[in-house]
């Protein structure tokens, strides 16, 4: 069955990137979550020419609550590259656009090593200074906890700590509101879910892949990935049609009271 293409303004991609960088040779860990520079901002222009409208997770708050409608889509980039700063950033400028770049506060100026252990190359993270830059450049810093644990691992007490003291040491390093959160690896609880909303966060991403719509838990927004092999075309379907939204049902998010 093809996939159904609806009004774009009900439906709400955020999309996911993780280094906007040259992926390493072939072989390398997670080879696929690198965008070249060149295709990034190609993807931009592209959401330019659809009429779409990249934001960050703050200024697509209204359409996420309803209040507002239009083609819209999130832009959000996972644990602070430096790449980021360097070459996604005057992609999004040339186009208008804003992003939530996620952050991991106590990682800031040295590497992922959390993805050390399944022989990820290290690969720069922003350092206060450039956090602030890529703030002071239009964008927005949201928080992805202390040191990127699996959350579902830690006791509600780490998790607390690895969440709440995130968002008031970014707070700190960057002189600006800290408002959203990505739990990383999209591993939680509900739990989390819990602690999020009380630490003050307006809104948490997971890695549960269709469109947002309007009904949706603010704390556990799906998203749209976008990664090394995804060409123009198939950004298309993503943005425009059901393409994404048929994950949605496979995927487990909780239900709170
Ligand atoms: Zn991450």
């Amino acid at each position: 069955m093809p996939f159904v293409l609806r009004n774009p303004a009900f439906f709400i991609p955020v999309l996911t990137y993780h280094q906007i960088a040259t992926a390493p040779p072939k072989g390398a860990v997670f080879r696929s979550l690198y965008v070249t520079p060149t295709a990034f901002a190609r993807q931009m222009g592209l959401l330019k020419r659809l009429g779409y409208r990249g934001l960050s997770m703050s200024a697509l708050m209204p359409y996420l609550r309803g209040e507002q409608c239009a083609r819209v889509c999130g832009i959000t980039l996972d644990d602070g590259y430096a790449n980021h700063l360097s070459c996604a950033l005057p992609a999004l400028q040339s186009n208008g656009f804003t992003a939530t770049c996620y952050a991991v506060s106590q990682r800031l100026g040295q590497t992922n090593d959390w993805d050390s252990a399944v022989g990820v190359a290290p690969a720069p993270l922003m350092d206060a200074n450039q956090l602030r830059q890529w703030v002071a450049g239009g964008q927005e810093v949201g928080a992805h906890t202390r040191h990127h644990p699996h959350l579902s691992q830690l006791s509600d007490a780490d998790s607390t700590r690895e969440i709440s003291a995130c968002k008031s040491e970014l707070e700190e390093a960057v002189q600006a509101p800290v408002r959203h959160f990505c739990y990383p690896y999209g591993d939680y609880g509900p739990q989390h879910v819990g602690i999020v909303k009380r630490a003050g966060f307006d809104s948490a991403t997971t890695t549960v892949r269709s469109r947002c719509q309007i009904a949706d838990d603010l704390w556990q927004l799906p998203r749209v990935p976008v990664v090394r092999s995804t060409t123009l075309a198939l950004l298309w379907i993503k943005l425009a049609t059901s393409y994404e939204d048929r994950h949605r049902c496979l995927s487990h998010r909780f239900q709170l009271a």
